[in-house]
C-alpha cells in the first residue's frame, strides 16, 4: 500500500468514527455480569491491509471477549485440520433466519444449519474437541493467535460466567450429541466452546484477523501461514451469508461483506484479497449485533467502495 493509500483508509476510518460519536443507541451485553460491566461509550476502528499498513482510531486497543466473531476463525480450523467432508457431516451452510442462541437443527439433515449461529459453532466444538481432546482449547487459542499476531488470553470471569449461565448452550450440546454429531461429552463441548467465546482481543486483533484472512491465510503483518486456501474460501462464503444471524441479508445488501459480530461487541469484517477490518462497539441491537461497529462497516463500505457487488 502507498503512503497516499494508507492516508486515505485512515481519513475513512477517521470519519467513520466521527460521525458516529455520538450515537448512543443500543444496549451492552447483559447475560452475564462480567459483559454487563463494559463501559457503553467505548468505540474503536482499525484495518489493516494486505500490504500490511494499519490504521486505526478511538478505543481500537481495549480488550473485550471475542465471542461469537471466534466462530469463523473455529470453523477454518476444523475445515483444515478434519477437511470439509468431515466438517460438512457436522455442520451444514445454509442461512437461516433464527436467532443466534437457537436450539434448533435443520429438520432435513439433523445438523445445524451454519456454523454462525451457536448450535453450527458447539458442532464445530465438538468435532474439534472428538478429534484433539484435552487440547482442543488450546489448539484453537494458538490458532486464533496467529491469525491475530499476538497472543490472546482467556478472560477468566466471562469464561466462569458463561459456564455457569450457559445452560441453552449445554442444551445445544446435548441435542447434538444424540443427532450423532459427536460422541464425547456434551460438558466437555461446551467448555471448549465458552473458553473460545472467553478470548481476549481488540479491535486492533480483529483488523489483523480479518487481514489473515483476506489475504487467503497468511498473516499480513508477521507473514505466518495460518488457514489454507480452501479453508478460508468456505469460510468467507458462509461469513456472507451467515455472518448477522437474522440480519444476515440485509447485511449483505447494505454492507456487501463477509463479516462476524459477537455480544462483545466486536466485529470483523473482511475485503476479499485487500483488507481487515475490526470493529468495536458494545451496544447491541435486538439480535445482538453491535451498533455503531455495524453502521461504522457500512459508512467504510460506501466511503471506499468495499461492497463486493460494487459497480468500479
Ligand atoms: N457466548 C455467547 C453465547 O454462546 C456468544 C454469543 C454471541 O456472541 N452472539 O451465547
Amino acid at each position: 500500500t502507498s503512503r497516499a493509500g494508507a492516508a486515505l483508509l485512515q481519513r475513512a476510518l477517521d470519519h467513520a468514527h466521527a460521525q458516529l460519536a455520538d450515537q448512543t443507541s443500543g444496549a451492552v451485553a447483559n447475560y452475564i455480569p462480567a459483559l454487563a460491566a463494559m463501559p457503553p461509550d467505548l468505540f474503536g476502528l482499525a484495518a489493516l491491509t494486505r500490504g500490511g499498513t494499519l490504521v486505526e482510531v478511538g478505543d481500537s486497543r481495549h480488550p473485550f471477549t471475542i465471542q461469537s466473531v471466534s466462530k469463523p476463525f473455529a470453523y477454518a480450523l476444523a475445515l483444515d485440520l478434519l477437511g470439509r467432508r468431515v466438517v460438512r457431516q457436522g455442520v451444514g451452510v445454509q442461512p437461516v433466519g433464527d436467532p443466534f442462541n437457537s436450539i434448533e437443527l435443520n429438520p432435513q439433515t439433523r445438523r445445524p444449519f451454519n456454523p454462525m449461529i451457536n448450535a453450527g459453532a458447539i458442532a464445530v466444538a465438538g468435532l474439534l474437541t472428538e478429534a484433539l481432546g484435552d487440547q482442543a482449547f488450546e489448539s484453537l487459542r494458538a490458532r486464533l493467535s496467529l491469525a491475530a499476531g499476538a497472543t490472546l488470553m482467556l478472560d477468566e470471569e466471562v469464561y466462569r460466567s458463561e459456564a455457569e449461565t450457559g445452560d441453552r448452550n449445554r442444551a445445544i450440546a446435548y441435542l447434538l450429541r444424540a443427532a450423532g454429531t459427536f460422541h464425547c461429552h456434551p460438558d466437555r463441548v461446551v467448555d471448549t466452546y465458552f473458553r473460545q467465546c472467553a478470548l481476549r482481543v481488540t479491535a486492533r486483533d480483529l483488523a489483523v484477523m480479518g487481514g489473515t484472512l483476506a489475504a487467503i491465510g497468511t498473516n499480513p503483518l508477521t507473514g505466518a501461514e495460518v488457514f489454507g486456501v480452501d479453508a478460508v474460501r468456505d469460510t468467507l462464503a458462509v461469513m456472507f451469508t451467515c455472518g448477522f444471524y437474522d440480519g444476515a441479508g440485509d447485511w449483505a445488501c447494505r454492507v456487501g461483506l463477509p463479516a462476524k459480530s459477537g455480544v462483545g461487541g466486536g466485529i470483523v469484517a473482511v475485503v476479499n484479497r485487500q483488507l481487515g477490518i475490526g470493529t468495536f462497539s458494545p451496544r447491541l441491537d435486538a439480535h445482538g449485533n453491535p451498533l455503531r461497529g455495524m453502521r461504522a462497516c457500512e459508512l467504510l463500505s460506501e466511503d471506499l467502495g468495499l461492497h463486493a457487488f460494487d459497480a468500479t
